[in-house]
């Protein structure tokens, strides 16, 4: 395999994934860029869950680079994939695309352009904390991408403040985040947020509960699409540290299956984030090893197509 196929598989993937907002699959490429890494970890501690910092000191070591490297990175990946027509480009960068700090300005700028030519392609996402979101910004990546959706994740976690900011230490207050959406709609772009299933201290049950009213506040506020990230264990983090302590589990695969019953059966615009990242997992959710498989299988195939098959039946659910 030449150099730049490993930097395509090194970077990027593409997978089918089901949006339940636009109620469409969509063939997605997933471009993961070597930013700076996020300045809220590097200022703080950052979020309790995440391990993005192991990372980015793999991948960029902490530093800016040169934007011909983001440059390269996209240019390849999207060669690569270009004859499998794929509809959307979700861009991660460990932290915030429009921090100056984290991104290069130039290839923050550049990135739309270069899309707006890339006919298949129906919209992007670039993720961000409330802090770097501007109005100028957002109105000159709309602009650059000429009519394509621009999509921006931010992560909420959750509606409650006391989980969302003394749990999660996301450092975010319901005001600001209410007037970034805001901001975002005004502009001509969509807002997706990123809700945690299982902070520290939760069972699964209130964890679920959480979630839930978390959503309607979210929806309520002017959220378009909502993507669930459920915990899973990643080393160099507070809750891996908690995990190993005893004090924590991921919550059971029932629970996520419930999640997508009751996000379908009212029809909320949910997706659920994979169970997978770098660094790899210690632990994930999961069932008993009897049904983990056929629910992992059940789940996946909800994030490809949207639908929920026959959920297993098995003896663990009452345990
Ligand atoms: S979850 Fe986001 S905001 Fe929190 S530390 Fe990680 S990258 Fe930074
Ligand atoms: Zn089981």
């Amino acid at each position: 395999m030449g150099v730049a196929n490993l930097l395509v598989r090194e970077y990027s993937s593409l997978d089918l994934r089901f949006s339940s907002a636009l109620g469409k699959s969509m063939r997605r490429i997933t471009l993961n860029i070597p930013g700076a890494g996020c300045e809220y970890q590097k200022k703080t501690g950052g979020c309790m869950m995440c391990g993005f910092h192991v990372a980015t000191n793999k991948y960029s070591r902490g530093k800016l680079l040169p934007v011909w490297i983001f440059q390269l990175l996209s240019i390849l990946a999207w060669k690569f994939y270009a004859k499998e027509k794929p509809s959307e480009l979700f861009v991660y960068n460990g932290g915030s695309f429009w921090n100056d700090r984290e991104i290069p300005r130039a290839f923050q700028r550049w990135l739309f352009g270069y899309i707006a030519f890339q006919k298949s392609i129906q919209r992007v996402m670039v993720e961000n904390r409330c802090e770097y979101i501007t109005g100028e910004k957002i109105k000159e990546a709309v602009t650059f991408l000429g009519g394509k959706e621009l999509l921006v994740g931010i992560g909420l976690e959750s509606s409650n403040d006391y989980l969302r900011n003394i749990i999660i230490k996301k450092g975010l207050t319901r005001k600001d985040f209410e007037r970034t959406v805001k901001l975002i709609n005004d502009n001509g772009a969509r807002v997706a947020a990123y809700i945690f299933l299982k902070p520290l201290g939760l069972t699964d049950e209130e964890a679920l509960e959480d979630v839930i009213s978390t959503i309607k506040y979210a929806l309520s506020v002017g959220v378009f699409e909502i993507n669930v990230s459920c915990a899973f264990i990643q080393e160099k983090t507070e809750m891996a540290k908690a995990y190993l302590a005893g004090k924590f589990v991921p919550p059971k695969l029932n629970v996520v299956v419930d999640l997508i019953s009751s996000a379908k059966s009212n029809n909320l615009p949910v997706n659920i984030g994979g169970f997978d990242d770098y660094p790899p997992p210690i632990d994930i959710p999961k069932n008993c090893e009897n049904c983990s498989p056929s629910f992992y299988d059940l789940i996946e195939n909800f994030r490809k197509n949207g639908v929920l098959g026959e959920i297993p039946q098995c003896n663990c659910r009452a345990i």
